[in-house]
């Protein structure tokens, strides 16, 4: 289940959703504040000045449209931002304010985070804008964040300040908040190893163009090894998540279920909340009814085709590693033995490729070639099941930050070409 289902009171919205950007470090305990307006107009706000690590749903502080407030603690200071973007944008129904690092980062030198580093962040953001500095708590800096939201858009980087984001829901503004902070983070990791590279319209059109529709077949009641594998899909889903591994609107994770089957991470589902229920069956090149799978689906299914011994596959946004595809910086798994023996030599995709030709990716990924860098499009990671295709995903990740973090301190001295064959004979050989 999402933590953004409609059946949540706006104040369990707004709990769960602080609570998710306090634990991952995306505010501080003063910093930041959530709000969500009703169909009436009234909205529901965080309270100013309770500690964001102990908040509870009665400390949502409820103000109606005719400026009554209700509740244990004054609402947010910020509350004249809130109200400031809401009379400007009608559509908006959530809006975050928060102080993240990467894009305080930005807000700090006066620029803004190019959303065109991948397809998927200018689709669910836009294009984020600047708006001046005012004094925070001020009717200026709603009159000012306002005025860039009038103009369209729905994230805002806050001159020396933070960033604003609104949505459709806060679920979706939540989103925006995050995908806008993944770009922000990847771009300082990829300027640490060297020219970061961003996307023409025309290639972010590509990823727009890719076909996913299926057939449909009605299921039957799911056998135990199917349930046993959605169970264990979904709890490395959700672990994945948490890790950072993924964020909510990205990643792809499948498992084979037998020759003819496989089950995959839905398409727009909440990777932070997934239920083994959402998981999609693909049955014979057809879709379960009732559901859409994620949009990496014909990639898996052409490698799963291809190559008997694969049966787990994942597509992810680790930063450290996603910052390698941006670049053309070689990801060089020469490091230690760990990472030679589980990455082998990373290949780099050219951008494009997943898109519109699933065989020539599914010829590009093997056993004996298990991590893909996939240009301005994360990583592709394969196993022999799900625990080692997730076990790769992490010693990637993991091996992507030691080189970018030895670069401040040292030229890489990669593990010679003997010490290589010495791994290859004692455990490579198949
Ligand atoms: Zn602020």
């Amino acid at each position: 289940m999402s933590i953004f289902t409609e059946c949540l009171h706006p104040k369990d919205e707004l709990l769960a959703t602080i609570a998710r950007i306090y634990q991952y470090r995306m505010t501080t305990t003063s910093g930041g504040n959530l709000s969500i307006r009703e169909e009436n107009g009234d909205i529901w706000i965080t309270p100013t000045r309770v500690d964001k690590g102990t908040l509870r749903r009665e400390d949502m502080v409820w103000v109606g449209k005719n400026g009554k407030v209700e509740g244990l603690h004054p609402p947010s200071s910020e509350l004249p931002l809130h109200q400031a973007i809401y009379r400007a944008r009608p559509d908006l129904r959530g809006i975050v304010h928060a102080h993240p690092v990467a894009l305080v980062a930005f807000s700090a030198i006066h620029q803004v985070p190019n959303t065109h580093l991948f397809a998927k962040a200018k689709a669910i953001c836009g294009d984020a804008t600047f708006a001046p500095y005012e004094l925070p708590s001020s009717e200026a800096l709603g009159a000012a964040v306002a005025s860039k939201f009038l103009e369209g858009s729905d994230c805002s980087i806050l001159e020396n300040h933070g960033v604003v984001t609104g949505g459709i829901s806060l679920g979706d503004a939540f989103q925006k908040f995050e995908t806008l902070e993944f770009v922000g983070r990847t771009i300082i990791k990829g300027r640490q190893l060297g020219e970061v590279r961003f996307l023409t319209p025309q290639e972010i059109e590509l990823a727009n163009r890719r076909p996913t529709v299926y057939g449909v077949f009605e299921r039957q009641a799911p056998s135990s090894p199917e349930k046993d594998l959605r169970r264990r899909l979904c709890e490395f889903v959700r672990r994945a998540y948490r890790q950072r591994l993924f964020i909510s609107t990205q990643g792809s994770f499948s498992t084979r279920l037998d020759e003819s089957s496989f089950l995959i991470t839905p398409y727009q589902v909440d990777r932070g909340t997934l239920d083994a229920e959402e998981i999609v069956l693909i049955k014979n090149g057809q879709c379960e009814a009732g559901k859409t799978p994620s949009r990496a689906a014909p990639d898996h299914e052409a490698i799963y085709r291809h190559h008997p011994k694969i049966n787990a596959l994942i597509n992810a946004s680790p930063i450290n590693a996603t910052a390698f595809s941006v670049t053309d910086t070689p990801l060089d798994s020469r490091t230690i033995p760990e990472s030679y023996c589980l990455l082998r030599q990373v290949q780099r995709v050219e951008y494009g490729v997943q898109y519109h030709d699933c065989e020539a990716l599914a010829k590009r990924c093997s056993v004996d070639r298990p991590a893909l860098i996939l240009e301005n499009d994360g990583v592709l990671v394969c196993g022999g099941d799900i625990l080692e295709a997730f076990d790769r995903l992490e010693v990637l990740e993991s091996t992507a930050e030691a080189l970018v973090d030895s670069r401040s301190i040292g030229e890489l001295a990669p593990m010679p070409e003997k010490a290589l064959r010495g791994l290859e004979i004692m455990f490579l050989q198949t």
